[in-house]
């Protein structure tokens, strides 16, 4: 009998969600074992032309990690939903955008300009910025377009299932791809992790006073950090209150605070906004003013509380003519 077969590919991430899969150590031989790798073009030297070559829904899982962020990442999204009969959203930047979704409060053109002209390693006397098309010795050389808004998987293809995570951590990969190849699946459109929040599972959690406030916020580095102690109580943000649970408190335990890569609970749309609900209840102040300044101790507040989940906000992206 022919085994499943099963497809990675990365779209706009960093490559960690491909470590990911390497750090499944001895048990990648089971995976091997169990399935056939058609293709994972960080490892196999598998061609666009191999898939497209390929039945439509002839690939049993494709696992696709990053967000859409250029048109050849669109187009190969789109041919390997194609082919496969489920899609998996692969760790945060697939299911909600990411960090590389940060880019949505700027647009290319403001991009470009940062990067290829005024960081302060640049050095570009030219001003070359890339194009989609030179032509070299009579030869046409192409690139991808890079789109102004960076989107999730599902903004862009269907999507059965999704794994979170930052990158999604082995024992939550080998579940998964256990109870697809068992056909053991919950719903369609479930994300694979515990639908609870990490709050719900932190052992700190007991150290959170009963009215728990906050007169000023520290970040992680400016605070000798209590390693049994709740962040929120110490001062410093922790998102923990308005992420899933599901990483085994990878963060928590190496004494850092949640930053809410596995994204929000079932129940929550928007991560940000619900992080925001939570920390106005702690705030300790009545007066305007005394709210504003603690308020002010919040160092980039947009870029902490939706660091994963920007382009699956309500927010979605700082609008284009605002940025103009
Ligand atoms: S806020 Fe953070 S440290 Fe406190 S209980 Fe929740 S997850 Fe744990
Ligand atoms: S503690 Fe938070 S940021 Fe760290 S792995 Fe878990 S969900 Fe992600």
């Amino acid at each position: 009998m022919s085994k499943p077969k099963i497809a990675f590919y990365w779209c706009a991430s960093c490559g960690g969600c491909e470590e990911a899969v390497v750090d499944l150590a001895e048990n990648i031989l089971k995976v091997i074992e169990a399935v056939e790798i058609v293709f994972w073009p960080v490892a196999l030297d598998f061609k666009k032309k191999d898939v497209e070559a390929m039945p439509d829904g002839s690939i049993t899982v494709s696992f696709i990690n990053g967000s859409v962020r250029l048109s050849e990442q669109e187009e190969m999204v789109h041919l390997l939903r194609q082919k496969s009969q489920l899609v998996v959203a692969f760790g945060s930047c697939a299911h909600l955008g990411g960090i590389p979704g940060l880019a949505n409060f700027w647009n290319k053109e403001t991009i470009f300009h940062r990067v290829y002209f005024t960081t302060p390693s640049t050095v570009n006397p030219d001003r070359v910025v890339p194009q989609e098309k030179v032509i070299i010795e009579n030869k046409e050389l192409t690139l991808p377009a890079f789109y102004d808004t960076v989107r999730a998987l599902d903004q862009v293809i269907e999507v059965d299932y999704y794994l979170p995570g930052c990158a999604p951590p082995p024992n939550l990969v080998m579940k998964a791809v256990f109870a697809i190849l068992e056909g053991n699946l919950p719903p369609k459109g479930s994300v694979l992790a515990p639908n609870k929040s990490l709050c719900d599972d932190c052992d700190r959690n007991k150290t959170k006073p009963e009215k728990l406030t906050i007169k000023e916020f520290k970040r992680p580095w400016e605070v000798w950090l209590d390693p049994e102690k709740c962040f929120l109580a110490q001062g410093v943000i922790c998102l923990g209150p308005a992420s899933r649970t599901g990483c085994e408190e990878r963060c928590i335990s190496a004494n850092m605070p949640c930053r809410g890569c596995f994204g929000p609970t079932d129940q929550v749309y928007d991560q940000g906004a619900k992080f925001l609900s939570a920390l106005a209840s702690l705030i300790d102040a009545k007066d305007e003013k005394e709210i504003e300044k603690i308020v002010q101790t919040i160092v980039d507040p947009a870029g902490t509380f939706y660091q994963f989940s920007l382009p699956k906000s309500i927010l979605g992206r700082r609008k284009l003519e605002a940025i103009k």
